[in-house]
């Protein structure tokens, strides 16, 4: 017999940190070229007027797993860590002043990327979500929440591969901060409790194979370790 609707697999839901709740992911928006020396090792310019984005399906989160699945479709699955914000109070049009309100709090994320598919992708023109919306490619830390967390800003944001670092900065290196996103983000989108935003990726990306473990870390919040599995 066919499942009913009812049966699906619920949407990803997210622990968090010294609380029995945990948090239901809604979408997922991630930001494009956010750390120039990242926008420049893709032989990309910055554009700091706005940001731009892509998504992720929530059926793409991963949290709670030691391991995540080396996709189909490429032999060029990328690391790109990141900081992620989840937002915790629904808003529209919501201006930069105020958009801190809206945070719930944060976590180390990676956005795992299809790179060749992303370089075919741009050569043609074309959407970026087979290089993007992979399943088990939006891996996502516990919750640290926002007053437990403090200002965003001097925090080291950084990734190693089998124990060798390979991605390092600072939150302060973010070419657009978390309120301008959340302003910026709800021009366009009714931005609502349980969305999560990805904030981009320093410099440092590259290839994982089978067998690699990538160790996240951002000061301040639970460090995220995964090993990729065949
Ligand atoms: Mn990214």
């Amino acid at each position: 017999m066919a499942p009913s609707l009812y049966e699906l697999p619920p949407n990803a839901s997210v622990g968090i940190d010294g609380d029995t709740h945990v948090f239901p992911v809604n979408r997922v928006f991630c930001v494009g070229r956010n750390y120039a020396e990242h926008a420049a090792e893709m032989g990309n310019t910055v554009d700091r007027k706005a940001p731009f984005y892509f998504t992720k399906s929530p059926q793409s989160v991963i949290h709670g797993h030691p391991k995540i699945k080396y996709p189909t479709g490429t032999q060029n699955y990328h690391h790109e860590v990141e900081f992620v914000v989840f937002i915790g109070k629904t808003g529209h049009n919501i201006t930069a002043d105020a958009a801190m309100d809206h945070v719930f709090g944060y976590a180390c994320g990676l956005d795992m990327t299809r790179r060749d598919l992303q370089a075919i992708a741009k050569e043609k023109r074309r959407p970026w979500d087979l290089a993007k919306d992979v399943e088990q490619s939006a891996v996502i830390g516990t919750i640290t929440s926002k007053g437990n967390f403090g200002d965003i800003g001097p925090q080291k944001i950084e990734l190693s591969v089998n124990d060798k670092p390979v991605q390092s900065a600072y939150l302060l290196d973010m070419i657009h901060s978390v309120p301008d996103i959340i302003c910026d983000l709800s021009k366009y989108y009714t931005l609502k409790a349980g969305d999560v935003i990805m904030t981009g990726t320093p410099a440092g990306v590259g290839p994982v194979v089978i067998g690699d473990k990538m160790d996240a870390r951002i000061e301040g919040l639970s460090n995220l370790v995964v090993t990729v599995e065949a």
